[in-house]
């Protein structure tokens, strides 16, 4: 049977959940220690203080003023003190309160001290003990008191016996106020608690909330949406990368737009003219020309480009033509490159470079570089009709530079050129028959090899497009042999 999926808590639900843990926690505590264990703590304390007062006699246990130190003491404490030699003979005894004590029934016989003082000297010298006091409160009841005991040595070689009382008031009460305090004070905080994670939680999810509107609408293909930056750090630089998202996906449907609009026209004026010719050379038979036919061969070449230009653009960017390396000699690859424009008769290409230089790269890939870029260089070129290439060694690294005295390029435009099917002069000539795909191929095979590229212009001088890969040792069997 198919569950039902549960839907996720939201913000709200949550931050409320994490302040009630908090809150049930901080309660739970604060009774564990100021309810429950309030008593032993309190016995705690107790105990150390009578120890403490117990350390305090015995340092005064030969002076002289031994009487006075104690009554102090008892005083300072609230303890009731009795000191005895080892015979229960009574050197100073001071009472707390008026209160009938466990020590008045003890003082009052020396047969008892005596028994006592024994008793603990045989059982280690110490005696702690929470007894009832003999006192009986007004309302029956019968409080405890901490009883310690201790037998020493004075410096002269004295033994002596010290016995401290101290009550143990009871808590009870306290436990009562305490126990208001604690249940109010966890009702105000849960109270302050879910005010406070409410309004966290709106502050959070509001622009949360907007941007997941704005988002459907950019889903739904409104590319002008655009999200408002503000609340919380990380909710703005969400909502600073869904604009960034926003801005280059309209930049992209601009780009296909265009794409669609020049690849259409690219595409129908050479069927246009390859039907025109085909069908005048059908209709006239005086028209059936070796030039005619030219011409529809030449159109039909330029489909032939236009649609490899797609085709290998589409392979590069889904990564299906892999990298073939291999060692080869990259001048000359330039130089028979360059021979294909010998027909070019108007053209001129000098090729400027020191030494020739290996590399290892994808040969094919590198020269569909070249020819792209010296593709370019011609249909941008200007009056004189040069396009300079020019290959020098830096560093470990060869830079190959194509350069053109056209019309340039704007500089704002240089970082977009690179883009899939992006033209600088979006009035398609067709004189000038690019697909604005060809630099992206280059940038796509660079990025490939891990080489560097870059344009610098000048408008109405000119463009020089370079790229620049790592040179390889020459090797042995690759050594050029007398070329001609
Ligand atoms: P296209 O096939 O349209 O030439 P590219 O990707 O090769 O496409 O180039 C993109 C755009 O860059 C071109 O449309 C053109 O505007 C500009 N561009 C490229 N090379 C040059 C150059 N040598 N001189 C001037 N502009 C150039």
């Amino acid at each position: 049977m198919a569950r039902r999926k549960r839907r996720p808590m939201g913000l709200r639900g949550q931050i409320l959940c994490g302040f009630g843990v908090l809150i049930l926690v901080v309660g739970a505590l604060l009774w564990l220690f100021q309810i429950v264990l309030l008593e032993p703590f309190y016995r705690t304390v107790k105990t150390a203080e009578v120890k403490a007062a117990a350390e305090v006699v015995q340092r005064h246990l030969d002076s002289e003023d031994l009487d006075d130190q104690v009554e102090q003491l008892c005083l300072n404490t609230g303890i009731s003190i009795v000191v005895t030699d080892e015979m229960g003979q009574m050197l100073s005894g001071w009472k707390a309160s008026r209160k009938e004590c466990y020590l008045d029934n003890l003082s009052q016989s020396r047969l008892r001290l005596a028994d006592l003082f024994d008793d603990v000297n045989l059982n280690g010298g110490r005696r702690l003990e929470v007894v009832r006091s003999p006192f009986v409160n007004q309302d029956g009841t019968r409080n405890q008191v901490v009883l310690y005991v201790t037998i020493c040595r004075t410096p002269a070689g004295l033994n002596r016996m010290v016995v401290l009382e101290s009550e143990i008031t009871p808590v009870d009460s306290i436990r009562e106020t305490l126990l208001v305090q604690v249940t109010t004070l966890t009702a105000v905080t849960a109270a302050l608690g879910v005010a406070l994670a409410l309004f966290i939680a709106r502050r959070i999810s509001r622009p949360l909330t907007a941007m997941n509107e704005g988002a459907k609408v950019l889903g739904r293909g409104d590319y002008a949406t655009r999200f408002e930056e503000r609340g919380a750090r990380e909710v703005r630089e969400l909502a600073g990368t869904l604009n960034y998202a926003a801005q280059e996906l309209s930049k992209v449907e601009g780009l296909r737009r265009d794409l669609l609009a020049n690849v259409s026209h690219d595409l129908r004026t050479p069927l246009t003219m390859i039907k025109g010719y085909g069908e005048v050379m059908r209709d006239l038979p005086g028209e059936n020309t070796p030039e005619n036919v030219q011409v529809i061969i030449d159109e039909a070449e330029r489909l032939t480009s236009l649609v490899n230009d797609l085709l290998d653009l589409s392979k590069l960017e889904a990564g299906v033509l892999p990298l073939e390396k291999t060692r080869f000699n990259l001048t000359e690859s330039i130089r028979s490159m360059l021979h294909r424009y010998d027909k070019l008769a108007d053209y001129r290409f000098p090729f400027y470079f020191q030494q020739d230089v290996w590399v290892d790269a994808d040969e094919l890939k590198i020269s569909q570089v070249v020819y792209n870029l010296v593709n370019n260089a011609i249909t941008y070129s200007g009056q004189d009709k040069t396009i300079t290439l020019r290959q020098t060694v830096e560093e470990g690294k060869v830079r190959v530079s194509v350069t053109d005295t056209g019309e340039g390029i704007p500089q704002d435009k240089l970082k977009d050129i690179w883009e899939r099917y992006y033209k600088v002069d979006k009035e398609h000539k067709r004189a000038q028959m690019g697909s604005g795909l060809g630099l992206s191929i280059v940038k796509n095979i660079l990025d490939m090899h891990g080489g560097t590229y870059g344009v610098t212009s000048t408008l109405g001088q000119g463009s020089t497009f370079w790229f620049e890969l790592p040179v390889a040792q020459q090797s042995p069997e690759s050594l050029p042999g007398p070329r001609g």
